[in-house]
């Protein structure tokens, strides 16, 4: 049979539903889902549903159980709609547990799309409690409103909302679950202002930052039989790599802000003030940071260069003048110095090499 399906360009054809994943595959796509961005995620119980497990999404260890299951065509007249069957033998479970910010329930569907990563959706558990067999539905079309969008909000019959996304949502999405499958959003949501995933990556920012101190302090001491030079490196790779790279690529428009070099393999995360004197706060504060390609870092990261409160820039005078041609420091610009970056190159300024 042929019922509306999402094609490997995105769009929506007619065509038989695509190979089901075995319930090992949908545990597996779960688990790794649920250790992007940083999250941490360990089953405690998969052996049968509701599978179970503890997320720690930056402030809390949540207590998760998951009921997932493969979107299959529905049994009826229109062609593009998708369902899930919520099995009899696992209703009486507590599918509508109260969610709190340190146990929740998630109803979950997944969808083979022939693209690099499977599409999931999420339904209400309050509207899916306690009666017999019971399919959750969705449209293919809204379904595929995840490969553009991130992350996509639809609404059911009871105008419960349904959330279909990529599966580097799915921290996210529980990290933010509230009851009546709501999301705590920093700004009220509606279709027609910001994106839904750029409300939701900027509610959980915060959590983010604290799950990335978290994990680069298990790298810290994973590592502190090394010397301080390669701890030094491998943390700054971690960071250069990270959220903090994301954050000023975001405010420099990926390009270097010494010279608009825009490869995103040679730019770095520069910390103005050290990584290792910096705290919890300063250690993600954009203020606290340049966009740099490779060899800005470097002169910068080792205090060759600096730049005055004006934006003005300042060069160690090891730098001999010939050095300073080849370098092309004549062509640096001034650059933009806010009122909250002033702290932060005072103290970078104070390590200019003399
Ligand atoms: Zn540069």
């Amino acid at each position: 049979m042929s019922y509306n399906q999402i094609s490997a360009s995105g769009t929506i054809i007619s065509a038989s539903n695509p190979i089901n994943f075995s319930s090992k595959e949908i545990k597996n796509l779960i688990f790794n889902s649920l250790n992007l961005n940083d999250y941490s995620f360990k089953w405690t119980q998969q052996r049968s549903q509701p599978y179970q497990g503890i997320l720690f999404d930056g402030t809390n260890n949540i207590d998760l159980y998951i009921y997932a299951w493969n979107m299959t065509p529905a049994y009826r007249n229109n062609p593009s709609e998708k369902r899930i069957q919520i099995q009899a033998t696992v209703n009486n479970v507590g599918i509508d547990r109260p969610i709190t910010p340190t146990e929740k329930t998630i109803i979950l569907g997944v969808y083979n799309a022939p693209i690099d990563y499977p599409l999931i959706a999420t339904w209400d558990t309050t509207v899916n409690r306690g009666h017999g067999q019971k399919s959750c539905y969705v449209q293919i079309e809204d379904v595929a409103r995840a490969i553009t969008d991130g992350i996509y909000c639809t609404k059911d019959k009871n105008n419960a909302p349904i959330y279909t996304m990529k599966p580097s949502f799915l921290g996210d999405y529980i990290s933010l679950l509230q009851a009546s499958n709501k999301l705590n959003l920093a700004k009220p949501y509606t279709s027609t202002t910001t994106p839904l995933s750029k409300n939701v990556m900027a509610s959980s920012l915060p959590n983010r930052k604290k799950r990335t101190i978290r994990k680069i302090t298990d790298i810290q001491n994973s590592i502190i039989s090394l010397t301080s030079t390669e701890k030094e490196i491998i943390c700054k790779q971690r960071i250069g790599q990270g959220l903090f790279k994301e954050l000023l690529m975001d405010k420099y428009s990926c390009k270097c802000a010494l010279c608009n070099i825009s490869i995103k393999q040679m730019l770095i995360g520069s910390h103005i003030k050290e990584w290792s004197n910096s705290n919890d706060d300063e250690k993600l504060d954009v203020n606290n940071g340049l966009l740099l390609c490779a060899h800005h870092d470097a002169l910068f990261d080792k205090h060759l260069i600096s730049f005055n409160d004006d934006g003005t820039l300042l060069i160690s005078p090891i730098i001999s003048p010939d050095d300073q041609i080849s370098l092309n420091l004549s062509e640096i610009p001034t650059i933009t110095v806010t009122n909250e970056m002033k702290p932060f190159l005072n103290h970078h300024r104070s390590k200019l090499k003399r």
